[in-house]
């Protein structure tokens, strides 16, 4: 693909401005170094440990989003016959059902409260025990999953001494610390990861059910789906490699727990998202290996096939003409929903480098990609592919980081975080956000090709809403227009009113 002139970002003085820590906000419950201490003392060290190895920080520490168990949350509960037990505090526990219910979860949050006095004599731990013992029948769940909020696992309540099964019920305990967790994206790999110990662990004992979504018939080698992914690209997947006589086998975090071994008995794990480093280890004690990227637009489609069919030792030639059809039509899609416009691009999803790419495949200029999300060596090859092309990539982007970009750089488009949407329109530029409305649509294939075009456009031809917006509210809320000026509360603020000062 040729580049646009426009897009070729390597002068010093167009370098995006750096934040540093200090300017990044540090506040709120996502930093606590004494939480942290604590923790360590009351015997976290090594599950602390291997987090900060699995989901290295900096050079932000923390990002500013979401509390990072909705991620744990949100994977036991989009599965079947899975209860999801949250040990917090009440407030904590508010947050996280009402944005998993946002999120259209329809299952119960199991919560076992705590006050001072169970947290301290340990009576906690048996209150979470008795409450996995009265959740656990057979008849209802595979699993019940318990997560540790903040402050249990400060107190070092020690999930790791619940039953491992109790009636036939898997019980699977976790910690997801906001101070030992950066994302919801790597709580979603926490547990993920979990799940796949213990199923690794059973298909090791003897033989494990067959899921009831599998192709029994098929001798077909298989790819695992690693990442949460839109529901019409596993579909597509498989039909890109259907032709080259393979499958795509479990998206993980599956939806069911066979699903679990059946993912973990596929011939190669796909990587769709890079920082599913636990559940990649997982797989890799397994003896499976793993790919990175993912098949979007013609280049990553092409190269990701590619990848795999050397792995899976697939037809040489088979692959060559399946890719060259491939190039037409994926080239054609994008021929006819093209985007000519400038846009940044930030999120905490772990998606962000790929849809940057096919953004780019479409035509556009991005200069600027903000991920809260670690450099892991599954991203490697989309990092590589977009620096090639003058994108500034940063790794654990912060608030700032973003804002500076949408400020330097002046985009027609800013898709981001709610804040990081807010402050573009703010300043009359079209914003998008990228959990919702982006990465809640089909990236891979043919089917990812167009789908990117529709919304960015439209958002982009809406400019001069933003435009009248802001010429009408032009200085509400701001500075003395801010609030309500009574004649009494402007005189306490020993300001004169308009009246007065006549
Ligand atoms: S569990 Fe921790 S990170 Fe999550 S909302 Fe509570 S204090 Fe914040």
């Amino acid at each position: 693909m040729t580049m646009p002139e426009s897009q070729a970002v390597t002068a010093a003085e167009d370098m995006i401005p750096l934040t540093t820590l200090e300017q990044s906000v540090e506040s709120g419950c996502h930093n606590s170094s004494e939480q942290y201490e604590a923790a360590q003392a009351a015997g976290k060290s090594e599950t602390l440990e291997q987090y900060a190895k699995d989901y290295p920080q900096g050079p932000h520490d923390q990002p500013q989003s979401m509390c990072p168990a909705f991620g744990s949350l949100r994977v036991g509960l989009r599965m079947r016959r899975t209860a999801t037990v949250l040990s917090g505090s009440a407030c904590c526990v508010y947050g996280l059902t009402f944005t998993s219910h946002f999120y259209g979860a329809k299952r119960t949050v199991g919560y076992v409260p705590f006050d001072s006095e169970t947290l301290v004599t340990g009576k906690l731990f048996e209150d979470i025990r008795d409450a996995t013992h009265d959740l656990a029948d057979p008849d209802k769940y595979d699993a019940i999953v318990v997560i540790n909020l903040c402050v249990p696992t400060a107190s070092g309540v020690p999930l790791d001494l619940l039953p491992k099964a109790i009636n036939g019920v898997r019980v699977i305990g976790i910690d997801v610390p906001g101070f030992g967790v950066p994302t919801h994206a790597e709580a979603k790999d926490i547990l993920a990861a979990a799940m796949l110990r213990y199923a690794r662990s059973e298909a090791e004992q003897g033989p494990v059910a067959r899921p009831a979504s599998a192709d029994i018939n098929s001798d077909k080698p298989s790819v695992a789906l690693l990442g949460e992914i839109f529901p019409v690209d596993a579909i597509t997947i498989n039909g890109l490699l259907q032709p080259l006589g393979a499958s795509a086998g479990p998206v993980v975090p599956t939806r069911e727990w066979r699903e679990l071994y059946a993912a973990l008995n596929c011939d190669l794990v796909a990587a769709l998202h890079p920082h599913y480093t636990a559940s990649q280890r997982e797989f890799s004690k397994a003896g499976r290996a793993t790919i990175g990227s993912a098949p979007v637009g013609v280049e990553g489609t092409v190269r990701w096939l590619e990848q795999v069919a050397e792995h899976l030792n697939l037809n040489k030639e088979t692959l060559s003409k399946h890719c060259d059809e491939l190039r037409n039509s994926i080239s054609a899609v994008i021929a006819d929903h093209p985007i000519n416009a400038r846009i940044t691009l930030s999120g905490y999803e772990g998606s962000e480098l790929l849809v940057a790419r096919l953004l780019i495949e479409c035509g556009a200029d991005v200069p600027y990609v903000g991920t809260a999300c670690a450099s892991t060596p599954w991203s490697a090859e989309d990092r590589a592919w977009l620096e090639a092309r003058g994108v500034e990539i940063r790794f654990r982007a912060s608030l700032e980081d973003d804002v500076s970009a949408i400020d330097f750089l002046k985009p027609d488009l800013a898709i981001g975080t709610t804040p990081v949407v807010q402050h573009a329109k703010e300043h009359h530029i079209p914003g998008l956000y990228f959990t919702n409305l982006i990465s809640a649509r089909p990236l891979m294939g043919p089917a990812g090709a167009g789908s990117l075009a529709g919304i960015v456009n439209g958002a982009i031809e809406n400019k001069h809403r933003f435009e009248t917006m802001e010429a009408f509210f032009e200085g509400v809320g701001k500075n003395d227009s801010a609030g309500i000026w009574t004649p009494e509360i402007a005189r306490t603020a020993g300001l004169l009113t308009p009246k007065e000062a006549v």
